[in-house]
């Protein structure tokens, strides 16, 4: 048996999602007649309470959209250091959309409104023009780190008042969805639970509530949800209609995209309220890993990713080298540190056999 940490991309879709992929109904989606992808697309869209959604190949695709149809060649977006949006996308931001980024170093991974407001280039010829503030939620290289309702309000307040336009990289999205509810602060907002909900009832308001903050919203269906291929971008009906023609021109017109359309269908309706498990194996893991004395520190663990600090003496390729040789993956995350990332197919049997090859590693 293979224990792979090294992402919550690894998953593969599960024989029910086969099944659902299976039996899509499909269509041409490039002449907008696949009713699988529109039946995502609306779904996703009511979810967040925004008029409209567009089914991507990736997230990358779907957030370098969001920059082009929001800015103009010449523009500038603020962005915190640690995005994914800055480090991970081939310098897309200025390849696709003539862009360039101020970087913000906010905490752990979070930038404030002050910040915002310290950084928005005044009416200069000289200066380019601030246009776009891109957030991630949660933060991926800060180690799996939300913003709160209250932070994503409080930003949602600052951009509008100053003519900016948000954009969420929601990848993890729905890791921040289900442990918000556990933050004291949200005990204003009123939930009815139903126990017939097909999502948490409490997910779903707090979705909403993140759609009145962005003007587009990124959310992928291949991390935590586990579907094998598939990102989605949300907006109103104007901005879906010219991520559009951008998307075409990206390359990312898809034909019969239902049967993957199906997947990510399966994955909102089964995969959400799971993430939970995900996050408390990963607080088991950190619990654990504090205790080595290989181990130098732990970064908190917010949700599903765990990032910690190997002890000086031992090189991180040494020690992964070491968990492969006993079938664990996991991959070195910057100078001294390991990251692991819990998933839907990282069960509590593997998690026994981590504990026991991470305390006899040395
Ligand atoms: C994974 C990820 C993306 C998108 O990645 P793709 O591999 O292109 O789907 C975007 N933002 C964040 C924070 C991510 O972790």
């Amino acid at each position: 048996m293979i224990i792979d940490l090294r992402s919550d991309t690894v998953t593969k879709p599960s024989k029910g999602m086969l099944e659902a992929m299976f039996n899509a109904a499909v269509g041409d989606d490039v002449f907008g007649e696949d009713p699988t992808v529109i039946k995502l697309e609306k779904k996703i869209a009511k979810l967040f309470n925004k008029e409209s959604a567009l089914f991507c190949p990736s997230g990358t695709m779907t957030n370098q959209i969001a920059i082009k149809v929001q800015t103009q060649p010449g523009d500038e977006l603020l962005c915190d250091t640690t995005s994914h949006i800055y480090n991970y996308e081939g310098a897309g931001i200025s390849f696709n959309s003539g862009v360039q980024a101020k970087l913000l170093c906010g905490k752990g991974g979070q930038i404030s409104s002050q910040q915002i407001l310290e950084n928005i280039n005044q009416n200069f010829d000289w200066l380019a023009h601030t246009s776009l503030v891109c957030i991630e939620n949660t933060a991926n290289r800060a180690g799996g780190s939300y913003y709160s309702l209250a932070q994503m309000q409080e930003l949602s307040k600052t951009c509008n008042q100053n003519k900016l336009k948000l954009h969420l990289d929601g990848a993890r999205i729905f890791n921040a969805i289900v442990e918000i509810p556990r933050l004291k602060k949200i005990s204003k907002l009123k939930f009815n639970d139903q126990n017939n909900s097909r999502y948490n009832s409490q997910y779903e308001l707090i979705a909403q509530e993140i759609g009145g903050c962005f003007n587009s919203i990124s959310v992928c269906l291949s991390k935590g949800l586990g579907a094998p291929i598939g990102s989605l971008l949300l907006g109103n009906a104007e901005f879906i209609n010219k991520a559009r023609r951008v998307r075409k021109v990206f390359g990312g017109g898809m034909r019969q995209a239902g049967y993957l359309a199906a997947a990510g269908i399966y994955a909102l309706d089964n995969n959400i309220k799971r993430l939970n498990e995900d996050h408390k194996r990963a607080k088991y893991l950190s619990n654990l890993i504090t205790e080595f004395s290989y181990v130098d520190s732990v970064l908190p663990v917010y949700t599903n990713i765990i990032i910690f600090n190997l002890n000086k003496k031992i090189k991180p390729d040494v020690f992964i080298q070491k968990l492969a040789k006993n079938n664990i993956k996991a991959v070195s995350f910057g100078k001294n540190a390991v990251r692991f990332v819990t998933h839907l197919d990282f069960t509590d049997d593997m998690l026994e056999k981590v504990e026991k090859s991470l305390k006899n590693i040395f």
